[in-house]
């Protein structure tokens, strides 16, 4: 896996989601470390990717591209993540 920052993760979650996360502030659920999804750690794959917190390794999202066509995204690590309306 190729170890990379959160920025390698800007067009796939526009891809999913319809916009780029990547400029969201999120919050580890395990050490309460706030910051931009940019900044973090992102070990990509075939399959996805693996986003980690800087501070405590923890595992705050997951990106998995399936066989058949969906994609799976967990968000395992995150208490919180900001959206901006409008
Ligand atoms: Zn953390």
């Amino acid at each position: 896996m190729a170890l990379l920052d959160g920025n390698a993760l800007a067009g796939r979650l526009d891809d999913l989601l319809g916009w780029d996360a990547t400029g969201s502030e999120v919050r580890c659920t395990h050490c309460g470390l706030r910051g931009l999804l940019a900044t973090a750690a992102v070990y990509a794959s075939a399959m996805g990717a693996v986003v980690r917190c800087r501070s405590c390794d923890a595992v705050l999202l997951t990106v998995v591209d399936a066989p058949d066509g969906r994609s799976w995204l967990g968000m395992p690590g995150l208490s919180a993540m900001e959206l901006r309306r409008g």
